[in-house]
Parts: structure tokens; C-alpha cells; sequence
């Protein structure tokens, strides 16, 4: 069962990339954005305390991350007995405790995903999503900020990956079919990818879904 981790700037496609991973292989999705948006709107103390860093661009703080967080991956594990960590970890302490956490429970990472695109391109994409999607952190003066975070915070994590060996680095200044294509091929040769795909496509209306709080 795949256990990966998305390690990729902003806009570079890790949600894309999840999503289809996820139905392919009946792992869970767990998109850390996505997560921490729902107890944002839930307007819970817990949810402000939240927004108060994403809206600024900033990272939430790895105490509330793991405290929010932690429980979504168990239940994924249980469920499914696999993930797709789309956003988690983002900093040094974060992966540590990550692998800590994995050792622990017998779910270990068996390969990171480092998915890179040009600055100006990782930029273009988020405004056109604004756009599309009206994320309140999609402004370009956030999208910037949120770029340098990448690069302060969570490009470390990159040697820290490469080091242990499962790091996948893909290109996706390219179509989005031939990422796709690349990264199974790549998922194929480390025998991550089941021999036929786990549930069927969107024919069938059904898709493995984001884990949320609610889902716990
Ligand atoms: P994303 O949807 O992955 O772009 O994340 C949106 C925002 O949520 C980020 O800009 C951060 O404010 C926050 N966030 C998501 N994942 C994490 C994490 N692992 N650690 C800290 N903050 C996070």
C-alpha cells in the first residue's frame, strides 16, 4: 500500500497529484490544507487560532498541526492502511515527529514526492486558481509569502528525504498527463502502485475523498 508524502511548493500540483493517486490505490488523502480550512469554517476557538496563520501565509505552529492532524493519519492508517500526505510535514520538527510517529505505529513513509516548477509558473497557477476557487491566501503578496515559507521552512526537507532515499523528484512544468505518467512509472519501479487500479475512475462516481476532521 503506498504511504507517500507530497512535498512540493505551493502550486506545484501536490493536490492534483494526490487525488489521483488516491483513487488509484484505496490510500487515504489527507490534505493538511484541507483539513485545517474545515476547523477554520467551523469557527471553533481551535479555528481561529488556525486562521490566524493561514490567512496570513504563515505556517500554523507544529504543536497544533500534530494536535489537529495526528488523529486524521491514524484513522486513514486503520481505514485503509495506507496515505497520500498532501502538505504534511512542512518543517524539520514536523518530519521528525512524523517518522517518530510512523516508527512507532508501523507506518513508515515508503517514498516522498518532490514535485518543482519555475517560480513565475508555481505563481501564474495560484492566481488563476484564485479565480477559480477564491482562496483567501491565493493574493499574490500571500502567494510570494507563502513561496519564501516554502523555501525557509520546508525545502530542507527535501536533503532530509534524499538522504533516506525515498525522494521522487518530477518536473511539472509540463502537462499535467505526463506528470501523471511519470510518477506512476516511477511509483510502478518501487513496486508502490497495486497490479490493477483499486477503485474505478469517476465512471463509477466514487473517489477515495479527502479525510476531514468530521471523519475521525
Ligand atoms: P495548502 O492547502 O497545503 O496550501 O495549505 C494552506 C495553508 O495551511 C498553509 O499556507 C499553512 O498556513 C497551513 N498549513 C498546511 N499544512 C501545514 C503544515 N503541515 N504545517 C503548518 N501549516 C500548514
Amino acid at each position: 500500500m503506498v504511504r507517500v508524502i507530497m512535498l512540493s511548493p505551493p502550486g506545484a500540483g501536490k493536490g492534483t497529484h494526490s487525488r489521483w493517486l488516491t483513487r488509484q490505490t484505496g490510500a487515504a488523502h489527507i490534505s493538511s490544507g484541507d483539513v485545517l480550512r474545515a476547523e477554520a469554517e467551523r469557527g471553533s476557538d481551535l479555528g481561529r487560532e488556525v486562521a490566524a496563520y493561514t490567512e496570513r501565509g504563515d505556517l500554523v505552529p507544529d504543536e497544533l498541526i500534530f494536535r489537529i492532524l495526528a488523529p486524521a493519519v491514524v484513522a486513514a492508517a486503520h481505514h485503509t492502511g495506507g496515505y497520500v500526505l498532501d502538505g504534511f510535514p512542512r518543517t524539520m520538527p514536523q518530519a521528525l515527529r512524523a517518522a517518530q510517529f510512523g516508527a512507532d505505529l508501523a507506518l513508515t513513509s515508503n517514498a516522498v514526492i518532490y514535485l518543482t516548477a519555475p517560480e513565475d509558473e508555481l505563481v501564474s497557477r495560484l492566481l488563476d486558481r484564485a479565480g477559480r476557487d477564491g482562496r483567501a491566501d491565493d493574493t499574490l503578496d500571500i502567494i510570494r509569502h507563502r513561496l519564501a515559507v516554502f523555501t525557509k521552512e520546508t525545502a530542507p526537507l527535501v536533503d532530509y528525504y534524499r538522504g533516506r532515499g525515498i525522494l521522487i523528484e518530477l518536473s511539472t512544468d509540463r502537462s499535467e498527463a505526463e506528470v501523471q505518467a511519470d510518477l506512476l512509472d516511477r511509483l510502478q519501479d518501487r513496486g508502490l502502485m497495486p497490479p490493477e487500479p483499486w477503485v474505478a475512475t469517476s465512471d463509477h462516481g466514487e473517489t477515495a475523498g479527502p479525510i476531514i476532521a468530521d471523519d475521525l
